[in-house]
């Protein structure tokens, strides 16, 4: 039984593929702190979005220095505290 060559000529499938190219992505720039940004989106890097504070960018920051440095002040060398000890006394 016999078999069309091709469903679509290279000229149709052609001009399809035209209009299927990318265009670049409209990156503007934050206004306050002029960081790369992508439109109707809040700056991450000041946390602003049209001039007003909408993200708490200091938050990570209290985080890490948390991290950084833990808050760990007692003794951990008092007898007693081994359970092994409190046995053999
Ligand atoms: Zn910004």
């Amino acid at each position: 039984m016999p078999v069309p060559a091709r469903r679509h000529s290279r000229s149709h499938v052609r001009r399809r593929r035209a209009h299927d190219a990318l265009k670049p992505t409209n990156v503007g720039l934050c206004t306050t702190c002029q960081a790369p940004l992508l439109p109707h989106t809040a700056c991450k890097n000041c946390g602003t979005y049209k001039g007003k504070q909408v993200i708490d960018t200091t938050r990570d920051l209290k985080r890490e220095a948390k991290k950084a440095a833990p808050v760990h002040n007692h003794d951990h060398t008092q007898e007693g505290s081994d359970p092994k000890d409190e046995k053999a006394s």
